[in-house]
């Protein structure tokens, strides 16, 4: 079974509240710092929250629009 990551639609919203004290999943790393809920991962039954710090969230961000073509990306106020 392969493992599959569902992202919420919300990356771009950054309300103060979202961030909790906690690890990073992404390329950094890091513990113990302000990171955000993206979603969860999901590997056979076992399902985890996915949390990333300010820095790779922007770098998350940033390849999105990279990659994403113009025409595949849903309407900003969706
Ligand atoms: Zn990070």
């Amino acid at each position: 079974m392969t493992g599959r990551i569902r992202p919420p639609a919300m990356v771009r919203e950054h309300s103060p509240d979202r961030w909790r004290r906690g690890t990073c999943w992404l390329w950094c790393g890091r513990d113990d710092l302000p990171v955000q809920w993206l979603g969860t991962v999901e590997h056979g039954p076992l399902r985890v929250p996915l949390t990333a710090c300010r820095e790779c969230t922007h770098l998350l961000t940033e390849r999105v629009h990279a990659t994403a073509p113009a025409s595949t990306s849903p309407p900003e106020n969706a």
